[in-house]
């Protein structure tokens, strides 16, 4: 491999080290000068001979760095102790390194060496330009050997003598102790190692981060980026939560844009140095990135990783709206060939018909069927893709079968989403067009986490079902209980084997609706005790999943749209707006017969010692029509002030009184976030002409989330949430931070939500820790 021998004047790779001088320039490196300026060296030497705006930079070649451990006498002294060493000997290891650090940072360097850099330093710029100083170990970056991070960097260098010193720390860190055990593990000689140093234009970046040429798992075309204010570095060391956004080179398009709320920098720090600090309130939730900014990356991506032939980790920083790209190496993750295969590989030729919101995660090819009528669903076979127009409850016996499901119309709150994500089945939904593009009979491909659709059959697609069945419970401990939604009983054994700590919403309506019957045919046909049994028997069996959890049912709601097709459904008012209408607890106070079966159920069960079992009303707009509803089951026989009883704070209304429900003795409060956003921000939930406006993250739902939460705490009640935005880690990170009981997750994002959930709270306790012991 790399055969610099002892004594600085062998033979390396046909050149005499005397050949090699003790500078080179940017321009005069090409990727074959490796062993003279190390992987970051050749790297942006052959970055900026593409034409890639690298800035200016000149490199302290790996021979300086010999010829000043010859000049010095250094050699012998530092391989001797190595040589000795019992690396798994701690106290040893530190003793060594410390000895070697310390030899190297005392030695004066060469006259010569010390002049050539003071004049590049010179030529870079007439006054001193500010530089990062990084070093560059020559067997780094190799392809099967990554020594990235074990030597120093020293950014905002300004003026000839600190420059010199930050060379020389940079030669010392080829001896730290973490660099000695890598080297000595895997299996590298260290009289065979060398350092060079790079000294680069410093770019004070505004913005700046992290790329990935291709996805960094399964080595897709698509760019991964990652960005945040300030130098790159608050991103490399995790300082800093950056904004993800995702670009499929195939479509040209960013697919995805995760903002994160930046709370740090990190800044040039006077001359020296940098320092971390605060972001600005207006851009901790800014875009960092604009999409022009991202196209134009991934094409600087792309670049680089066709000339390399492999796809590459990037770093860049952006000044004033000019790009530079500071760094580039191999992305050493796609280390197993075969993951990066199969499946990507098929996808890489494919062509995508039509693109959605990905609803449910899971791949899965298929024959297509259009579904314009519930009446057609005896045509759906297992195994097909079900294309229509939006799904209705009745329409679930034919969603269980299929491999698949994609829709016109609908957001990720709609019905075929909620089920889809319970049945383990793929399903992309507002597609506008799946119903007039696609065809019955065509072979299709459909990819729920990312809502494309493509041409064709993946043969690895096959067994998707297997690919989103429940995931096992991780053994993560979180104080804030982590429950699951459920609607459909066949789901509950899924929604139990997360090990989530109960269900914070069962939707009741999806057991009743799937009968293909209304609540009111059951009243007029006198056939209320199967009614009753029906939803008993549905309830028991996620009751009995969760013993000894808590298990929140919800009494009826559904918009009277969804009952039109059942047997019954002619009987159902024609409502203009139907989220706006008769359903939940409103229609349930009017309709005191409907309201008094399903209490019967709650009665039974209770009877039945299901004391897990808590009652949650939907759509409550003032604690009236909670204290009318409890006043109806007190009638009906229930111990009301022994039962469970709480709300879903869906309604503005809801989260401003929130005070006054808990004095009227609400047990529990939920945010229904699927319905309060709408409600906040008049966006319909399943309008995907105003789905990009559907935020779950604004100011105000935050605020009305906030305010409840705080006032839940004073009271002592238990504050959860179980709408969709309680699935998505950044707002249950929001959540916890902001003090909630509960999250309540579908089953499918129980583990990262745990996880979201779990790495708050150490944070909480960490700063909290760090806090006291600042005092
Ligand atoms: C909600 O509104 O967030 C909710 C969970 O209820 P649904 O989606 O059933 O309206
Ligand atoms: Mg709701």
């Amino acid at each position: 491999m790399i055969i610099i021998k002892q004594g600085g004047d062998e033979i390396i790779s046909g050149a005499s080290m005397k050949d090699v001088p003790n500078i080179l320039w940017l321009e005069e490196i090409r990727k074959e000068d490796i062993i003279s300026v190390g992987g970051k060296g050749a790297s942006l030497g052959e970055m900026a001979s593409l034409g890639l705006p690298v800035p200016r930079a000149f490199v302290v070649t790996a021979q300086a760095f010999r010829r000043f451990l010859v000049e010095t006498d250094l050699e012998e002294k530092i391989f001797k102790s190595s040589d000795q060493l019992d690396v798994e000997n701690n106290a040893a290891l530190e003793k060594t390194a410390d000895a070697a650090k310390t030899l190297v940072m005392k030695a004066k360097m060469p006259a010569a060496i010390r002049d050539e850099i003071r004049k590049a330093y010179k030529k870079m710029s007439k006054s001193d330009l500010i530089v990062a100083v990084r070093s560059s170990a020559t067997a780094e970056d190799l392809p099967d050997a990554s020594f990235a991070g074990q030597q120093e960097t020293y950014l905002n260098i300004k003026g000839e003598a600190a420059l010199l010193s930050a060379v020389q720390k940079c030669w010392a860190s080829l001896y730290g102790a973490r660099a000695i055990y890598y080297r000595a593990k895997q299996g590298f000689d260290d009289r065979t190692v060398n350092i060079a140093v790079v000294v680069q234009q410093l770019v004070h970046s505004e913005k700046a981060g992290v790329m990935f040429t291709s996805h960094p798992i399964t080595g897709e075309p698509q760019t991964i980026i990652e960005g945040s204010w300030g130098l790159g570095e608050a991103v490399v060391s995790g300082s800093v939560s950056p904004d993800n956004y995702v670009f499929d080179q195939r479509t040209e398009k960013v697919i995805s844009r995760n903002i994160a709320n930046k709370k740090v920098e990190i800044i040039a720090d006077g001359d020296h140095g940098t320092k971390l600090v605060d972001v600005d309130s207006a851009r901790q939730d800014a875009l960092v990135l604009s999409d022009e900014e991202i196209a134009k990356l991934a094409m600087y991506g792309k670049i680089a990783e066709d000339h390399y032939g492999v796809p590459q980790d990037v770093e860049w920083g952006i000044v004033a709206g000019t790009i530079y790209i500071l760094q580039s190496r191999p992305i050493t993750t796609i280390g197993n060939k075969k993951e990066a295969q199969g499946m990507s590989g098929q996808k890489q030729d494919a062509k995508i018909i039509l693109q959605g919101q990905g609803a449910a995660p899971g791949i899965a090819s298929g024959k297509v069927v259009i579904i314009r009528d519930v009446k057609d669903t005896g045509a759906v076979k297992e195994g097909d893709i079900l294309v229509t127009r939006m799904t209705n409850p009745d329409m679930v016996p034919a969603m269980r079968k299929v491999a698949a499901i994609v829709t016109d119309e609908g957001g990720m709150t709609c019905h075929a989403a909620i089920v889809s994500r319970e049945l383990g089945t793929p399903a992309i939904v507002g597609t506008k067009t799946a119903t007039q593009i696609l065809k019955n009979g065509q072979l299709v491909t459909v990819d729920g986490e990312r809502g494309l659709i493509y041409e064709g059959i993946f043969e690895s697609a096959a067994p998707a079902k297997a690919a989103t069945t429940a995931q096992g419970a991780a053994p993560i401990i979180t104080a804030t209980s982590v429950k699951v939604n459920v609607s459909i009983p066949e789901a509950a054994a899924r929604a139990a084997a997360t090990g989530a700590d109960g269900v914070g919403l069962l939707r009741i309506e999806h057991l009743i609706l799937g009968l293909s019957k209304t609540p009111g045919w059951f009243i007029a046909n006198h056939k209320e005790e199967d009614f009753v049994k029906e939803l008993h028997d549905g309830i028991k069996i996620v009751l009995d999943a969760f013993p000894g959890k808590s298990v929140w049912v919800r009494t009826l709601d559904a918009p009277t749209d969804e009952f039109r097709n059942m047997a019954g459904g002619e009987n159902e008012p024609i409502e203009h707006n139907p989220m706006l209408g008769w359903r939940g607890i409103r229609r349930d106070l009017q309709s005191p017969d409907q309201f008094r079966l399903q209490v019967e159920a709650f009665k039974r069960l209770w009877k039945e010692g299901y004391d897990n079992l808590g009652v949650m009303f939907p759509m409550v707009s003032h604690p009236d029509q909670f204290s009318a509803a409890k006043a109806m089951m007190r009638d009906w026989g229930v111990d009301v002030e022994n039962a469970t009883l709480g709300i879903m704070i869906e309604i503005p209304s809801s989260a401003i009184m929130v005070e006054d429900f808990i004095k009227a003795g609400i047990n529990f409060a939920s945010f229904g976030t699927n319905d309060l956003v709408q409600y906040t921000l008049a966006i319909d939930r399943n309008n995907e002409n105003v789905a990009d406006m559907y935020a779950p993250q604004h100011p105000a739902v935050l605020s009305l989330i906030h305010n409840a939460i705080q006032t839940c705490r004073a009271y002592n009640i238990e504050c959860s949430i179980c709408g969709q935005a309680g699935s998505d880690p950044k707002m249950a990170a929001w959540l916890v931070e902001h003090g909630i009981t509960s999250v309540s997750a579908n089953i499918d994002a129980i583990a990262k939500i745990r996880e979201a959930v779990a790495r708050t709270e150490k944070r909480i306790i960490l700063e909290a820790a760090r806090k006291c012991d600042a005092e």
